[in-house]
């Protein structure tokens, strides 16, 4: 016998949470399943705990930073890992429980912990029970990648999620991969007081980015200690007198890196291959993500997949718009779609990089005529009165339409002030909108209006 549901929302992450609430509050009976923690990686393993380390890594550094702002602390400046820990795991463990508790307090939705894998189309089983329904949403999310490095399987290493039980200083991280989880995690721990190297495969950092705002991260992090090899083609991991040795082919230095604790943040690989999505016949891409329409149905008609799981975006805001998408189609006969988006996200280093549209790179691919405009953190006077100057804010606008393409914003505040330009871009006005409004002194964002009389041909 199976029971049945109007919905079976596979996943608590940041997409199937929402859903949840809002197909029951329009009177859905709901079944959602999760096998692990409630609220899945953000709240976790991601966003959340990583954000609050931040914090602290962010406080250590302004201790240290006391003589430029007039005081004094007594002593070194010593990070307690078992304390910062306890305060991480805090304000995560209060949103894993706040999500948990939220989706037991729905009325219809019936929350289920377990394993959940299709059996059809129309039913998945869990824990020896199986669910069926007319539509079934997956929010499976993702996990760290563990490519086969040579030599892998015989060293410990570490991934974003056993990086949350750490309560120790690692003498020497060694970050495998320099995008953006790698770059957030060397940064904090190189401010925790570890001795940090990052070994990236391509020639820069972070390469999805233009080549400016890769040198300028770069620059950030080697000011703060970090070690940064870079062209790392063939990358191996032995043990080595009781350390671990990261074979290394770089450009310049030994071919060797000899470090106490190894993390692999080299990517993400979608949670699908245990689901049992043939048995549905949910078709998945080569990286096994999961192939869905500008809507987010799968191949399957009334299965959704929703969040990282689609390869559609990679953050939690993108998996709340999938939410959101999927719940204005269905219940307001609005009809949204992800190509209606505009990609937008931040990179959390100290400085924080707000990006939002196109890089310089997609510009010049675009072919159209464009004007940019790039303005040193150094000359904001917000930056320089808070002794935070580096980075640099740079927009681009399409010279026919004058509506906004792209921005980069590194620096202070940079995460926040992005979002005056994307809204714009949402708006689809003129970036004129912008240069004639009168902006808050002193702000980062005061220096839009005066930045974007400075737009020149995009050379
Ligand atoms: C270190 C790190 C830092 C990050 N920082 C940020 C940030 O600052 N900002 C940002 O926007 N994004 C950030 N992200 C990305 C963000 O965490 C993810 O994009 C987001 O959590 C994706 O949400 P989701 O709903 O797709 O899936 P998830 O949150 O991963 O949730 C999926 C859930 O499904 C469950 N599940 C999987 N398979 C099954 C199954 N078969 N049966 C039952 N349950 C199952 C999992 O246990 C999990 O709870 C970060 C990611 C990492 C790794």
């Amino acid at each position: 016998m199976s029971k049945h549901f109007d919905a079976i929302i596979i996943g608590t992450g940041q997409a199937g949470s929402p859903l949840a609430g809002r197909l029951a509050d329009a009177g859905m009976t709901v079944a959602i399943i999760e096998r692990h923690k409630f609220g899945g990686t953000c709240v976790n393993t991601g966003c959340i705990p990583t954000k609050t380390l931040v914090a602290s890594a962010y406080a250590a550094q302004i201790a240290r930073r006391g003589d430029e702002y007039g005081f004094a602390v007594n002593g070194e400046v010593r990070v307690d890992m078992k304390r910062v820990k306890a305060r991480k795991d805090k304000i995560s463990g209060r949103s894993n429980k706040g999500v948990e508790e939220r989706l037991r307090g729905l009325k219809n939705c019936t929350v289920i912990e377990g394993h959940a894998r299709f059996q059809s189309s129309r039913t998945v089983m869990v824990n020896d029970d199986v669910l069926e329904a007319d539509k079934i949403f997956i929010n499976v999310g993702g996990r760290a990648a563990v490519p086969p490095i040579k030599g892998i399987n015989d060293v410990p290493f570490l991934t974003n999620s056993s990086m949350m039980d750490v309560d120790f200083l690692p003498e020497h991280l060694v970050i495998v991969g320099g995008s953006y989880v790698g770059l957030e995690f060397a940064q904090m721990y190189r401010r925790f007081g570890s001795e940090v190297t990052i070994v990236e495969m391509g020639p820069r950092l972070i390469g999805r980015e233009d080549e400016d705002v890769s040198a300028a991260v770069s620059d950030i992090l080697e000011t703060d200690g970090i070690r940064i090899r870079l062209n790392a083609k063939c990358i191996s991991v032995a043990k080595h007198d009781g350390r671990i040795a990261l074979g290394v082919e770089c450009v310049g230095g030994p071919p060797e890196v000899l470090g106490t604790h190894v993390l692999l943040a080299v990517g993400r690989t979608p949670n699908t291959s245990d689901l049992g999505l043939d048995r549905a016949g949910v078709a998945t891409d080569q990286r096994g993500y999961i192939i869905v329409d500008d809507q987010l149905q799968t191949s399957v008609a009334g299965i959704w997949a929703l969040g990282d799981c689609n390869g559609k975006g990679a953050f939690t805001h993108t998996a709340y718009n999938d939410y959101e998408i999927v719940a204005d189609n269905l219940l307001n006969e609005d009809r949204r779609r992800v190509s209606d988006r505009i990609t937008a996200y931040a990179l959390y280093i100290d400085p924080p990089l707000g990006r939002c549209g196109l890089t310089d790179a997609e510009v010049r691919k675009s072919g159209r005529a464009v004007l940019v405009a790039k303005y040193p953190m150094s000359r904001v006077s917000r930056a320089f009165e808070k002794g935070e100057t580096q980075g640099f804010i740079k927009i681009s606008v399409d010279a026919e339409t004058k509506q906004i393409l792209g921005a980069a914003i590194l620096g202070t505040g940079g995460d926040e002030v992005v979002h005056v330009l994307l809204d714009v871009m949402y708006a689809k006005a003129p970036y004129t909108v912008v240069q004639r409004a009168m902006h808050i002194h002193p702000t980062v964002a005061e220096y839009l209006p005066t930045i974007l009389s400075k737009l020149e041909p995009f050379a």
